[in-house]
């Protein structure tokens, strides 16, 4: 927690902009020109652009605020507070992936590490020619959406200052693995390389939308309800008309828990991401062949080496280092990160005495992951007690894309002078330690039970089609089912990207937000 007497973004909020579901012991019912629901990288974006626009709106988030001030480095109480489900959720399928989304005031651009990329020019091609949905908007159209953002967000490369050992490591050794690795480029001002963007910014440096979007939103007329949970969007006479939901606490007079309707009287943006738009939408009346469908992911691999020398992932840009070489060859980019000692132990081999004795090597240890463009698709279903339920199984390919990464990386690591490598691959000596071991990661078996994979770039579920037969979204981003109930976030996306994800986000929740508020819809009669 920070004593720091900085007036951070998240503070000195205008009276009565944030209501807290947490304690507020009294229905709300309230009307607002538009309903954002979801304050992360798609929802702080499309509501920005429209108090911009002069709209009067109203954000609806489930989670909590946890605010700078708050931001607490221990892993376990703050990815209980931010993090669904603490951290626990997983995709469900030939194997089993953990799924990290974060659940709070700026969703999971809270959790993030804040890495910027363009939509590559390849996929816009792609989703032009073989999804039909050029129509929707061109490069052209994103550019100035991008740069806005960019300009924003102070969007710049990883200084010197900030870099750190373990990124460091990865861009000067790149070309032994022939390849360019270059410093990241991440939404932040001021990054003092405290290595911690996976359990929140305490210098509020990385500019989430908790520390930027949603405030300024804010502070222009703005209101949002925290730790509200949208059950449904009201639908009337085929037309958005707002939200129904209610507060996740429970009144502690009652025991129940309070009933929130807000309406809207130009329509309904939902950006509750990937995972949780499908089933609002299904909960909502929409009906669709292609709802919950088409689910993909880049699902991530990250390996250990150890050096001689100290590493001290504590210091740098959690995540500032990378490369695309390989991702239209080989469908995979490679990116450093920097973890807390608590999660990094997890990856720890041996028990007992070999383990408390490893753990004093962890100041030594640099990880590098590779995030796979993944093939498979997955579907979306209404899980137990309201949960998100995914199924989703990596193909052979995938699998071998993840096995062929993990070899060069080891590899990597070798030639960068680090003497060990932990390959978290079952079956495999926990540590290897030699060029010749490679081998063993080269011929790991290709079944994604025996990897350590982890998803947190999602897509699709509510893809974007010029028909209603084939797609659930249409090129004006309203679904085909009901009038005025936009959809911002990557559920849309009819492929993943292979880069990460977030500015592509933003760049169309905004182009979409920006094309709504010059036309929107008539008011709704009330
Ligand atoms: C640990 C981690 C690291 C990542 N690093 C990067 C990175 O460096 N760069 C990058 O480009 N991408 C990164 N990503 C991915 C990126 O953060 C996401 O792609 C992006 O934030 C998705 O935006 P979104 O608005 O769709 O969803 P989110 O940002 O997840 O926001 C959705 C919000 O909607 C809320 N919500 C959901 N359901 C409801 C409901 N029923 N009622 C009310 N509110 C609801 C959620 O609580 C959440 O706050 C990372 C993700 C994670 C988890
Ligand atoms: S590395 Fe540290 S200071 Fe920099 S953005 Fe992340 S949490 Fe903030």
């Amino acid at each position: 927690m920070s004593s720091d007497d900085r007036v951070f973004p998240d503070e000195q909020l205008p009276e009565g902009s944030v209501v807290d579901g947490e304690t507020v012991t009294r229905a709300i019912n309230e009307t607002f020109d538009f309903v954002v629901v979801g304050s992360g990288a798609a929802g702080g974006t499309a509501a920005w652009t429209l108090v911009q626009a002069g709209y009067t709106v109203a954000i609806i988030e489930e989670g909590p605020w946890v605010k700078t001030r708050e931001v607490d480095k221990r892993v376990f109480p703050s990815f209980k507070r931010a993090f669904r489900e603490a951290g626990t959720q997983v995709l469900m399928g030939n194997s089993i992936i953990p799924l990290l989304q974060g659940r709070c005031v700026g969703g999971s651009t809270l959790v993030n590490s804040a890495i910027v990329w363009r939509t590559p020019d390849d996929v816009l091609d792609d989703w032009k020619k073989n999804w039909g949905i050029g129509g929707a908007f061109s490069e052209a159209d994103l550019e100035p959406h991008f740069a806005a953002i960019e300009e924003e967000l102070k969007v710049h490369a990883v200084l010197d200052e900030a870099l750190g050992e373990n990124n460091r490591l990865f861009v000067d050794n790149s070309f032994k693995g022939g390849f360019v690795g270059t410093r990241m480029k991440r939404y932040e001002h001021g990054c003092k390389g405290a290595g911690q963007c996976l359990t929140g910014c305490p210098n509020a440096a990385k500019q989430g939308m908790n520390v930027s979007y949603i405030p300024w939103s804010l502070r222009q007329g703005a209101r949002i309800f925290t730790s509200v949970r949208v059950d449904r969007i009201d639908v009337k006479n085929g037309r958005a008309v707002g939200i129904t939901g209610s507060t996740t606490a429970t009144n502690p007079k009652h025991g129940k828990k309070i009933p929130v309707v807000v309406h809207a009287r130009r329509g309904v943006f939902l950006a509750a991401s990937a995972i949780q738009t499908p089933n609002i939408l299904r909960r909502s009346g929409v009906k669709n062949d292609h709802l919950g469908e088409h689910f993909m992911a880049h699902p991530g691999l990250g390996l250990p080496g150890v050096f001689n020398q100290k590493v001290d992932m504590h210091f740098g840009a959690t995540q500032g280092a990378e490369t695309i070489d390989f991702r239209k060859s080989e469908r995979f980019k490679l990116e450093t990160i920097s973890m807390q000692p608590e999660l990094a132990a997890v990856r720890i081999p041996g028990v007992g005495r070999e383990l408390v004795q490893r753990l004093t090597t962890l100041p030594h240890a640099a990880i590098w992951v590779a995030q796979i463009r993944a093939e498979a698709q997955g579907r979306i279903r209404p899980g137990f007690g309201g949960r998100d339920m995914v199924n989703y199984s990596m193909t052979k390919e995938d699998v071998g894309r993840g096995r062929k990464a993990a070899a060069l990386i080891a590899r990597l690591f070798f030639e960068s002078g680090a003497k060990e490598v932990w390959p978290g691959i079952h079956g495999l000596p926990e540590i290897i330690r030699s060029m010749d071991e490679v081998k063993l990661i080269e011929n790991a078996p290709l079944d994604s039970k025996y990897y350590s994979f982890i998803a947190s770039h999602l897509f699709g579920a509510a893809r974007m089609a010029p028909t209603e037969r084939e797609g659930v979204v249409g090129l004006d981003f309203s679904t085909h089912a009901a009038k005025g109930l936009y959809v911002v976030d990557s559920s849309i996306f009819p492929t993943n990207l292979g880069v990460n994800p977030q500015h592509s986000i933003m760049a169309l929740a905004r182009f979409a937000a920006t094309r709504v508020a010059a036309k929107p819809l008539e008011v709704a009669a009330a």
